[in-house]
């Protein structure tokens, strides 16, 4: 199988190359097959694409908001219309199955581009009254803005990123992760040919060290990470540096509180959504589900009734819901938190091992693993695992329930499972996350902000809230009368 690009980066509107930058073998996941090898940009690459982007910026700005938002909307259009062989080429770089890509990837960078390419004609300053005379503020663009993407949703994150930032008028510099670098290019040829002129849309790959030198490169205006929180950390610190605007999008290990009362197959049905979709390998997953003492075991009994169900194994076959993680480096750290959980004294209810798949053996495949009797203060209730490994954690009371959520230093996420209403919103009200859902888990359309508190990051995506952060007010104060000069 291969999926080898044109070339390894596209600036100005076209495929460039540079093959003195270091090799990148691209992986399929499923198998450990070399799919395509790109190179890392060089600094000449970089300089190439912030000044394509730069000198494209200009123009664009100065169209009307409904023109910028024409060309998204026709890019929108052209991701639905090429959605199966881009799914495909998402689950070769990522090893989700096809199930998945068909309907969670560039289906959601097209409602990216269809949302902010549509609601951006609408988003305008305002008028102030200043009695007699007044003022107005403008929503202006913030110049170049750099994506830098994590590996899970390549295609989304590049959607989620460019639709937002390209409609109100900046340009767009993207580096997508070094481990899945295939569809952010495919999304930028789909630009050009949607009618986007060159230079607003320029893709560069690249490790670390490349997202590093774009990051502090003095003609970046603004930062969008989707990544890990010690990313985040060394992103934010050298963004501030410079004064540079910045979203952070890091990562998270979200609780979800099923309360007695709770529609246990929906509860079941959320926790292993919010577990098991995409190998696990979701930012805002549900990975601590408290469960009260009363609906434990009947949720458990079904919890694995389920889980043992899950078709794991051929990302290209149409029935697999289950795909290998995205490398072997991820896949040997989600094996050692498995082991860890276990010498913890937490107690393995399923999976926890490597399933035996016929004709791929190589590939970096685990099963859905449930952890119950989870404690607190155990690693594997603390620290992100980034794959299908669930701790279940027994609670009786709310209020208990509500400390041991937000007792962790991220907040992207929670989750809450109950019939009562008043205690749904009582109890989301009280956690300390920035994306919540009330009886369902982890969908994100994007008319709703999405984005963490506490370490999980700052800034949002999604929602209109995004135009505002990829955009600055400018006041505008205008005098109908005499200036009064005391001098
Ligand atoms: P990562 O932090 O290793 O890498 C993210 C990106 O940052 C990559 O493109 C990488 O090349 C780049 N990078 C690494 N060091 C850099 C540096 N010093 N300067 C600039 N760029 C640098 O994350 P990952 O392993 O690719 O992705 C998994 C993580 O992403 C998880 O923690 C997950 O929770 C998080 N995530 C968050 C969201 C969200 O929206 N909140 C979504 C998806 C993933």
């Amino acid at each position: 199988m291969k999926a080898q690009p044109k070339a390894s980066h596209y600036i100005n509107g076209s495929h460039v190359e540079d093959e003195q930058g270091e090799p990148i073998d691209v992986i399929y996941p499923a198998t450990g097959e070399t799919i395509a090898r790109i190179h890392a940009a060089t600094p000449n690459i970089v300089e190439l694409a912030v000044e394509a982007a730069v000198e494209a910026q200009r123009g664009w700005a100065r169209l009307r908001p409904v023109e910028r938002g024409r060309i998204l909307r026709r890019a929108a259009d052209l991701l639905r219309e090429r959605n199966e062989e881009l799914a495909r080429l998402e689950t070769l770089d990522t090893g989700k199955p096809i199930q998945e890509t068909l309907v969670a990837d560039a289906p959601s960078a097209a409602d990216a581009l269809e949302f902010f390419g549509g609601a951006v004609a609408a988003f305008n300053g305002e008028f102030v009254d200043l009695g007699g005379s007044f003022g107005y503020t403008r929503r202006e663009p913030l110049g170049v803005c750099l994506g830098i993407g994590a590996w899970n949703y390549p295609i989304q994150i590049a959607g989620w990123k460019s639709g937002p930032a390209l409609a109100m008028g900046n340009a767009m510099v993207f580096k997508p992760s070094e481990n899945t670098p295939l569809t952010a290019l495919a999304l930028a040829e789909i630009y050009t040919e949607a009618g986007l002129p060159d230079g607003l849309f320029n893709v560069v790959q690249g490790l670390g060290p490349v997202g590093e030198a774009l990051t502090n490169h003095p003609r970046i205006d603004k930062i969008s990470l989707t990544g890990s929180v010690p990313t985040g950390r060394k992103v934010l610190a050298a963004a501030g540096s410079y004064m540079k605007h910045a979203t952070m999008e890091l990562g998270g290990k979200s609780p979800i509180i099923v309360f007695d009362d709770a529609d246990i197959e929906n509860a079941v049905g959320g926790a292993m959504l919010g577990n098991f979709y995409s190998t696990g390998q979701v930012c805002s997953n549900g990975t601590r589900v408290f469960v009260q003492s009363g609906v434990r075991d009947r949720f458990l009994e079904r919890l694995l009734e389920r889980t043992k169900s899950i078709r794991i194994g051929d990302p290209l076959d149409p029935d697999t819901q289950m795909g290998p993680l995205v490398n072997r480096a991820q896949h040997d750290k989600v094996m050692a938190y498995i082991a860890l959980g276990q010498s913890e004294g937490a107690h393995l209810l399923a999976g926890g091992g490597v399933p035996a798949l016929q004709g791929f053996d190589t590939g970096c495949f685990i099963e859905p693993t449930v952890f119950g009797n989870v404690t607190d203060t155990m690693r594997i209730a603390r620290e992100e695992i980034f794959g299908p490994v669930m701790c279940v954690l027994d609670f009786e009371t709310e209020d208990e329930a509500i400390a041991r959520a937000n007792d962790t230093e991220f907040g992207l996420s929670a989750g809450v499972f109950t019939t009562d209403i008043t205690r749904a919103h009582r109890v989301i009200g009280e956690l300390s996350a920035g994306t919540c859902w009330i009886n369902t888990y982890n969908l994100t359309p994007v008319e709703l902000p999405f984005g963490g508190v506490k370490q999980s990051g700052i800034g949002r995506e999604n929602g209109l809230a995004a135009l505002g952060h990829y955009s600055q007010l400018k006041s505008v104060y205008v005098e109908t009368g005499k200036v009064e000069s005391p001098y």
